[in-house]
């Protein structure tokens, strides 16, 4: 039976897990939230009284990787595609770029201030490298007054855990995939910690590209897209 199941993460503030429609939700009620925004409209380090936007971002084609993020309305879509480039998608230092409407929509300059792009509701499309395209739908969640929660632009508030894929040979958890058999043949063959080290000596003799690990990115095994997929602040 070919079921998918949803990709879940936590809330940041209070720690619990949900999928990434949950917390859409629920990061609009919650008490801890609530408090650590409280705490950081009091502190004028933090940055002028300003809309800050709650985005939930995922990946176009599954929707199995996701944030949601908390943006300053001062900052500029710049701040977005660099922080989508650290935890998500840079390799080759590939052109990118935000449109509404998508492929054929027209685009918007990376120096337009978040405030002046967005409205709740409003989905905008990024699109990192036009050779092997990255494609990720941004959504306007909600908006509120007041100073961010830190001093960078953006605050993760949420990502979905890692996708949970079964070993090619047994049923354990992969944690491996072979990069070998993908640049080679174009097969993805994920394996476990033994079946890795089974296939790389009995099937690989040349060491070259081997095992690499899984990584939280929707652009995993894209071009030369091999991780780490971490957040830059
Ligand atoms: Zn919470
Ligand atoms: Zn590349
Ligand atoms: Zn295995
Ligand atoms: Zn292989």
């Amino acid at each position: 039976m070919a079921r998918r199941k949803q990709t879940r993460g936590s809330c940041v503030f209070c720690g619990r897990e949900m999928t990434k429609g949950g917390l859409s939700r629920h990061l609009k009620s919650c008490t801890k939230r609530t408090e650590a925004i409280e705490t950081a409209n009091l502190q004028i380090k933090n940055g002028p009284v300003q809309p800050i936007y709650h985005l939930q971002l995922q990946d176009v084609w599954g929707g199995s990787y996701w944030l949601h993020l908390e943006i300053q309305g001062e900052a500029t879509l710049k701040a977005l595609d660099d922080y989508l480039r650290a935890i998500w998608l840079e390799c080759c230092g590939h052109l990118s770029q935000f449109s509404i409407g998508g492929w054929s929509g027209d685009e918007i300059p990376m120096n337009r201030k978040i405030k002046h792009v967005f409205t709740p509701g409003l989905t905008l499309t990024h699109i990192y490298d036009f050779g092997t395209p990255s494609e990720t739908l941004i959504k306007a969640v909600d908006v509120r007054q007041g100073r961010p929660l830190t001093q960078h632009p953006i605050f993760l508030m949420a990502r979905n855990k890692l996708p949970e894929v079964r070993c090619s040979e047994c049923d354990k958890l992969a944690r491996w995939w072979c990069t070998e058999c993908w640049i080679e043949m174009g097969e993805w063959v994920p394996l476990c910690d033994r079946h890795a080290e089974e296939h790389r000596t009995e099937e690989h003799d040349n060491d070259e590209y081997g095992m690499s690990p899984f990584v939280n990115s929707p652009r995993m095994g894209m071009c030369g897209y091999y991780g780490p997929a971490e957040p830059p602040y």
